[in-house]
């Protein structure tokens, strides 16, 4: 017997993560929230269409896990703290066992996050995900595309390219060893939202961004907002040592620069700004010539736009 709408919500989505900064959540026409006092809102929307953002048969507590992911990563980049979200849930069936394991993987993240689920809308269609996320910044310490100067440092968190590899072997482009598979398959499935870092990074990075659609594309909107350009060297590109073993350095390269769901953080800085931190590199350095250029340690340019994924096939 499938189960009607209603019945939907409260089995499956009225398990929120308590706040005390939340009026009134889930079951009426609208959520209440009280906002904290001296903090600025920070609101973003993201969408997952099932074939599109993830393959389809991507695990359902994977789907659930990544979509609140990719929100939380839009907070990071802002230096936001997250705190209540939204969830608009599209989907073809009620299928109960489909629901059970998306809304764990959805609140798996929820709990590490205190992101607390306070409304939402669900309707009969193909299957698609839109969670709208709000979260907070102290006034005016939000960071912003657009603040890059020349002779910034560029930095990153993590490592790049992992959730292309991923992408690669989920659609049997490349066969992986276990282990690496199970590695780049999961950071293509479950991101991790740099939040502590984004957070940190109030009033010392002067732009940031999340790497969602690759390196090169996302830097890209760090240049053009910030009106600079700006040289990458290839060889201190953040590699794991699983996509080091199973490519050769230049589609490594290539993954790193150019693929995306990685959900690292981009940023500058200036180089002065010697952070006491471990979990981000340099990589670059933000220049007053338009453009970026990816230089090889012997000064060669490399592009990445010539090669692509047939490197797989
Ligand atoms: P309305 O017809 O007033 O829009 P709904 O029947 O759509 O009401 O929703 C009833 C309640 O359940 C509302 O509080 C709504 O926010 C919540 N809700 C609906 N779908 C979801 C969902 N997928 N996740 C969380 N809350 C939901
Ligand atoms: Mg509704």
């Amino acid at each position: 017997m499938p189960i009607a709408e209603f019945e939907i919500i409260s089995r499956y989505f009225k398990q929120e993560i308590k706040r005390s900064d939340v009026i009134l959540g889930i079951g009426d026409d609208a959520a209440l929230c009280a906002i904290p006092p001296n903090r600025e809102l920070v609101i973003a929307i993201d969408t997952l269409v099932a074939g599109v953002h993830f393959p389809v048969k991507t695990a359902p507590e994977d789907i659930g896990y990544k979509a609140l992911a990719v929100n939380l990563s839009d907070m990071a980049a802002m230096g936001a703290t997250p705190a209540w979200m939204t969830l608009a849930l599209t989907c073809p069936k009620n299928d109960e066992t489909w629901l059970t394991k998306f809304s764990q993987g959805l609140f798996e993240l929820a709990e590490i996050a205190q992101v607390s689920l306070i409304g939402g809308d669900t309707t009969r269609g193909p299957l698609s995900i839109t969670i709208q996320i709000t979260g907070f910044v102290p006034p005016h310490s939000a960071l912003q595309r657009n603040g890059a100067v020349p002779g910034d440092g560029i930095y990153v968190t993590g490592t790049l390219g992992d959730a292309g590899l991923g992408l690669a072997s989920v659609k049997k482009q490349v066969t992986l060893p276990r282990e690496i598979q199970t590695f780049v398959e999961s950071r293509l499935n479950r991101p991790t939202p740099r939040l502590s870092e984004g957070q940190a990074l109030r009033g010392i990075a002067s732009s940031a961004i999340d790497i969602s659609d690759g390196l090169v594309a996302d830097l890209g909107h760090i240049l053009s907002a910030s009106g600079v350009g700006a040289t990458i060297e290839l060889e201190r590109l953040p590699l794991s040592s699983a996509l080091r073993e199973s490519l050769p350095l230049e589609q490594a390269w290539y993954l790193a620069l150019s693929a995306g769901d990685d959900y690292e953080l981009c940023f500058t800085m200036p180089r002065e700004n010697r952070l006491s931190a471990d979990s981000f590199v340099r990589i670059g350095t933000i220049e007053k010539n338009p453009g970026l250029r990816c230089l090889k340690v012997d000064g060669c340019l490399f592009m990445p736009q010539k090669m692509g994924y047939q490197h797989f096939a």
